[in-house]
């Protein structure tokens, strides 16, 4: 009888995926780390490890992102958990957070809400960098807060999640710093049909790309503190029409932030 097992070293070689995707879901498949087959490239895979390989290589193949596939994105220095209920961390999504803590002081009590936070990269990386600071985080998606909440259980960050719209269920509070990264892309945009497995309603707000943006910064006024802050991703070609809002708005000082690759990507605003 022939043997059912296959080497991993041939498995990654017909795999038809660039090696490093190959070897990451091999290890998946067989339930040990990628440095394991880098150390062993000869090992046995049983028929059951080739099975469950030759699906995930093949959804792989079909356009599905690694990171849905592993389960696993890293953000800001560490893993979050994300699943097709919530957008895949972005690395210029850093930006934002790395704005706050600059500009911020870490003194104890100071007050962030951050606004549709899907896998909570935004909140929870804050709360870990900040742990005296007191962060709330909001989505409309239960799906996408389970996602977050177990994120912020297993990193053991201290940030309060609530199911809201916006601010809606926010009542008079006001906060320190006002967060978010909303659906930016426009309905139209030839990009989203390159970004079928995120949630559409995590990239597009349906309608110019604005929407979501314009939303937040007409309501951030009565949720910021004297001197608080308003911190906003956006696209690279939206940086006038965001500062411009923001101005038109009542923010006293704005400015434009730009991403590693020099677009426009972060509006800063302060409140008075
Ligand atoms: N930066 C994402 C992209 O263009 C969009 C994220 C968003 O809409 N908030 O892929």
């Amino acid at each position: 009888m022939t043997d059912p097992n296959v080497l991993a070293s041939v498995l990654l070689r017909q795999s038809r995926l660039p090696f490093r995707e190959a070897r990451a879901l091999l290890a998946l498949s067989l339930g040990v780390s990628p440095e394991h087959l880098v150390a062993h490239p000869e090992i046995a895979v049983h028929p059951a490890a080739q099975g469950r390989f030759a699906d995930l290589a093949a959804r792989r193949r079909g356009g599905t992102p690694m990171a849905y596939l592993t389960g696993f994105q890293e953000f800001y220095g560490h893993a979050l958990e994300v699943t097709p209920a919530v957008l895949i961390p972005r690395p210029e999504t850093e930006l934002l957070v790395d704005t706050a803590i600059r500009i911020l002081p870490s003194r104890p009590g100071l007050s962030v809400l951050e606004l549709g936070t899907g896998s909570g990269c935004i909140a929870i990386t804050l709360a870990l960098a900040q742990p005296h600071w007191q962060v709330v985080a909001t989505d409309r998606c239960v799906q996408a807060l389970a996602v977050a909440r177990r994120n912020s259980s297993r990193l053991q960050a201290r940030v309060a999640l609530v199911a809201a719209d916006w601010f809606a269920p926010l009542g008079g509070a006001r906060f320190d710093l006002i967060v978010s990264n909303p659906p930016y892309v426009a309905e139209g945009d030839p990009h989203l049909s390159s970004l079928t497995h995120e949630p559409r309603h995590a990239l597009t707000d349906g309608a110019d790309g604005l929407r979501a943006l314009r939303t937040i910064i007409a309501s951030a006024g009565k949720h910021l503190r004297p001197g608080g802050v308003l911190l906003l991703e956006h696209g690279y070609d939206q940086g006038p029409q965001v500062h411009a809002l923001a101005r038109e708005q009542g923010f006293g000082s704005v400015e434009t932030l730009l991403d590693l690759e020099g677009r426009d990507r972060v509006c800063l605003a302060r409140w008075q």
